[in-house]
């Protein structure tokens, strides 16, 4: 079993042009992942001059290619929740912010003829208990009487199990407009595109210090191998493993990494990958700590959670490979015995009420907080981030959202046990 990601191991790597680190640029963009690189590709469709500056050897290494390959539509928490909150009418259109990033998803896949296997089949919500179908028929009653989404229905057990081989479920709520795709090559056919439009890819420079120049918009960029400086500055760095960098500790206290685990399966012929999941969508369970998978265009079963609450690292992937190869078999004991040719784990960029943050803040720009929800917005966000930058302050769907530090979090998330106790305990008790 390999502990590396399918996606990126099974993608033709990205190779950056060859250039001399820009001492001037108009944008320079801290973090090569989707937001990043699709902020870059809409930069300098703009005519920008604009710099990726990436600390991995790799563009989209982290979250971007180390997901579940899910690109669905629906909020990470629930509409009626969000909407008593904020009213129908926010809530409604950040439901919207993410149809809309799954349409740009699928308009970048055309446009830049990216070979990724995107495809919308839809998402099944699935119940693993009787009682939790009752919060599923309310959740999608809701959505279509307040008109936020007309194409979600009920399956019952019944028709659940006519296109999920598994005893486990209960019935389901289906989001039709959800979808997915092979994230290493979307993220290749992003990075390519970027680069064919002018925008230079910087792999290996991680930035350390970024210092405002005046009040301006510009700022210069600290690296090991010299300084940029750039009149606009988007920080994309989503739940980033790098440290020590001066003024983007205020996104320290409000960005919480959470490890999220995947293992995938050795190929398991058209055959037996169509009895299992015949109408090959993406699927999520009901739960505080959940499942989800999903098949792959080579017929492997991608199997993903919140196996342990830690950071990732080899050994807790390997752990969390274990928990989830239990999950599985009880999900599909006809797959207790399949070979496990994958399992990794990455960090998720959660936020304290699971909503993007995008916005302008000292002259820095960002777009982050996904909260595991992210593989359409945050492509969906670097556009839109790029035509803030451009002064068009509307496009970004997230933007007049207050976002207060967690309190007792200063970078390390020391509070992650914890955490994952009390979801299992819910759990159990529910
Ligand atoms: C295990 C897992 C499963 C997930 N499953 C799904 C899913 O199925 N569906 C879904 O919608 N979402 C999912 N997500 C979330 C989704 O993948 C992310 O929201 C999205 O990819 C975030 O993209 P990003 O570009 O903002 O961040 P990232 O992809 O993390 O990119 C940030 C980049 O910034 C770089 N960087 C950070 N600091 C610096 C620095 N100082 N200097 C230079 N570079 C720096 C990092 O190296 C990294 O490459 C999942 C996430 C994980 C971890």
């Amino acid at each position: 079993m390999k502990l590396d990601s399918y996606w990126t191991d099974s993608a033709p790597a990205f190779t950056p042009a060859v250039h001399a680190l820009p001492a001037q640029v108009d944008v320079a963009i801290v973090g090569g992942g989707f937001t990043g690189l699709s902020a870059a590709l809409a930069l300098a469709k703009r005519g920008a001059n604009v710099a990726v500056l990436e600390a991995g050897t790799r563009v989209a290494a982290e979250a971007s290619g180390r997901n579940g390959g899910h690109v669905n539509n629906g909020l990470a928490v629930d509409y009626a929740d969000v909407a008593a909150k904020v009213g129908i009418e926010k809530a409604r259109a950040w439901y919207r912010a993410y149809d809309d990033a799954v349409d740009t998803v699928a308009r970048l896949v055309r446009d830049e003829a990216i070979d990724c296997d995107f495809m919308r089949h839809g998402k099944l919500k699935l119940a693993t208990r009787a009682n939790q179908m009752g919060a599923l028929e309310r959740s999608a009653q809701r959505l279509l009487a307040d008109g936020v989404d007309t194409d979600v229905e009920i399956l019952d057990a019944a028709r659940v199990r006519s296109e999920v081989q598994s005893e486990r479920f209960h019935g389901g709520l289906l989001y039709k407009r959800s979808g997915q795709m092979h994230m290493g090559r979307f993220a290749q056919g992003l990075a390519e595109a970027a680069q064919r439009n002018g925008a230079q890819i910087h792999t290996g420079t991680m930035v350390n210090r970024i210092e405002r120049v005046g009040q301006s918009h510009a700022h210069r960029l600290h690296t090991a191998g010299g300084t940029v400086t750039a009149q606009q500055v988007l920080l994309a760095t989503g739940a980033t493993r790098h440290g020590g960098y001066g003024s983007f500790g205020w996104l320290r206290r409000r960005i919480v990494p959470i490890g999220s685990f995947i293992v995938v399966t050795e190929p398991l012929g058209a055959e037996r990958a169509q009895a299992l999941l015949a109408a090959r969508r993406t699927y999520t369970t009901v739960a505080n700590i959940h499942h989800y998978f999903r098949l792959t265009p080579d017929h492997r079963l991608v199997f993903g959670g919140r196996a342990r609450f830690s950071v990732s690292s080899p050994q807790a992937d390997a752990a969390s490979g274990e928990i989830l190869r239990a999950g599985l078999a009880e999900t599909f004991p006809q797959l207790g015995a399949v070979r496990l040719d994958y399992c990794w784990g990455g960090l998720v960029d959660m936020t304290q009420d699971r909503l993007p943050h995008a916005g302008e803040r000292n002259g820095l720009y960002y777009a982050m907080g996904y909260s595991g929800h992210g593989t359409q917005m945050s492509v969906h966000m670097g556009e839109r981030m790029a035509a803030v930058m451009n002064g068009d302050t509307r496009a970004n769907p997230w933007q007049g959202r207050d976002w207060p530090s967690i309190p007792g979090h200063f970078g390390p998330p020391w509070f992650l046990p914890a955490v994952g106790l009390y979801y299992s305990l819910k759990d159990k008790l529910a």
